[in-house]
């Protein structure tokens, strides 16, 4: 579903993207600002990125949340990400949520 919003075949309001990164608003927010973070290949969960493709992803998260805090003036960010239907992850293409508290 999200490699569908990657390639530009299904909306999003995209608010970063990059060769490996995409961010994009969640269309159920559980408080307004919240915004998902994922790698551009398809990883159903954390395990499944390599090194260099964690890294990628991972390099943008303090510039993304710190973007999102200031532009909802909210007083911290939440960041968080659901590995497995155990967990209670329900979109299997490896996402961080980033909500503004
Ligand atoms: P999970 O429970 O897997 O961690 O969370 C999935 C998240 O993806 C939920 O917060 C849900 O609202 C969001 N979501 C599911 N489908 C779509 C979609 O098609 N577009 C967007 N923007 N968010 C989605």
């Amino acid at each position: 579903m999200f490699c569908a919003i990657v390639a530009g075949r299904a909306p999003a309001s995209i608010v970063y993207r990059d060769r490996t990164t995409l961010a994009f608003m969640d269309v159920n927010p559980v408080r307004p600002g919240h915004v998902l973070v994922i790698p551009a290949a398809h990883r159903a969960q954390i395990w499944d990125l390599g090194e260099a493709e964690s890294a990628a992803v991972y390099r943008r998260l303090p510039a993304l949340a710190s973007a999102l805090k200031a532009a909802v003036a909210a007083d911290a960010v939440t960041i968080f990400s659901l590995n497995g239907r155990a967990a209670g992850q329900t979109v299997f293409h490896l996402h961080f949520h980033l909500v503004p508290v």
